[in-house]
């Protein structure tokens, strides 16, 4: 193959869930038998860079300065649950296990990896819970070593900060190290219903 379209292929293997074969064949699929469909797609990434930021209040990706969950006033107002990422908040989405609001951390807290709170979205957490309509915050993230080192955080932190705010946590029926975006909808509903409180 051509340097030119080595390079193209080295990007493309990077993205996540592409190994060498998959990055090959959208390379030559977008460069050489559907060339058309390059520049449409060139376009829509480029407006979709523009567009997509964070939501203001809980961290979802968003067009506007909130997001849709955020906006909706026939979500539950009084119950926050808490994730790593945006994936994690689509993945619960299409599941339809949760009617609540979210809020992204952005990442779990990571001494080895220099990741302390300050990094991670909680300032607005205590913000949304200062507005004094959450009543019930529900922990939704990895149950492995660093999962836990933020749930111990969260956990302690709020408490202290909110008294009388019900903390509970999901991920007991769930495998070690899983992701929420890979369990299916019925294992993420009933880890949900199953939810435990501190
Ligand atoms: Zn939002």
């Amino acid at each position: 193959m051509t340097p030119a379209f080595e390079a193209v292929h080295k990007l493309i293997k990077q993205l996540p869930g592409l190994g060498y074969r998959s990055a090959e064949r959208i390379a030559l699929s977008l460069l050489v038998e559907k060339k058309a469909q390059l520049e449409p797609l060139l376009k829509a990434l480029e407006a979709a860079a523009e567009k997509i930021r964070p939501c203001e209040r809980c961290g979802n990706i968003s067009e506007s300065p909130l997001c849709p969950i955020c906006e909706d006033p026939k979500r539950l107002q009084d119950t926050l649950l808490v994730v790593e990422r945006v994936p994690d908040v689509i993945a619960l989405e299409s599941s339809g296990a949760f009617k609540g609001l979210y809020h992204v951390l952005g990442g779990r807290l990571s001494p080895l990896h220099n990741i302390h709170p300050e990094q991670l979205n909680i300032l607005k957490l205590d913000e949304r819970l200062q507005a004094g309509r959450i009543t019930e915050v529900i922990l939704a993230l990895p149950n492995d070593i660093e999962g836990e080192a933020t749930c111990h955080y969260l956990q302690e932190h709020l408490l202290q900060a909110f008294p009388g705010l019900v903390i509970s946590r999901i991920g007991f029926g769930l495998p070690t190290g899983s992701s929420l975006n890979y369990t299916d909808s019925p294992t993420l509903k009933s880890a949900i219903d199953a939810r435990r409180s501190f």
